[in-house]
């Protein structure tokens, strides 16, 4: 039997061989490991792992974070923001006449 005892065999997850600790009841080489295999199995994240933490993790994952994104934006004063909708509406006029120049020449001519 010690033969048998010092086998090794495959953890499920990394495929690393290892010496269970509890024979033909531990898949995984660690905590790690059977934690990663559980999660890709439900194809979530760990359900002790709260909300917050879990955006946080994304978040690092993305390698950016909403604080960076703001710095990075200068917030425009109110002038500025208002010449952008003036030149927007100044745009969608221009779109809207453009519009009704091609929709005149798609229709059909008057009877
Ligand atoms: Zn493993």
């Amino acid at each position: 039997m010690s033969l048998l005892d010092n086998s090794q065999i495959a953890c499920e997850y990394c495929r690393r061989k290892f010496v269970p600790k509890k024979r033909w009841v531990q898949k995984y080489c660690g905590s790690p490991c059977r934690v990663a295999a559980c999660n890709q199995r439900a194809g979530r994240a760990h359900p002790l792992e709260s909300q917050s933490a879990t955006k946080a993790r994304r978040r690092k994952e993305r390698g950016r974070t909403p604080t960076a994104v703001a710095v990075n934006q200068p917030v425009p004063t109110n002038e500025e923001v208002l010449a952008a909708i003036g030149q927007l509406a100044e745009r969608l006029t221009a779109m809207e006449q453009l519009q009704q120049q091609l929709l005149a020449l798609l229709r059909p001519p008057p009877v």
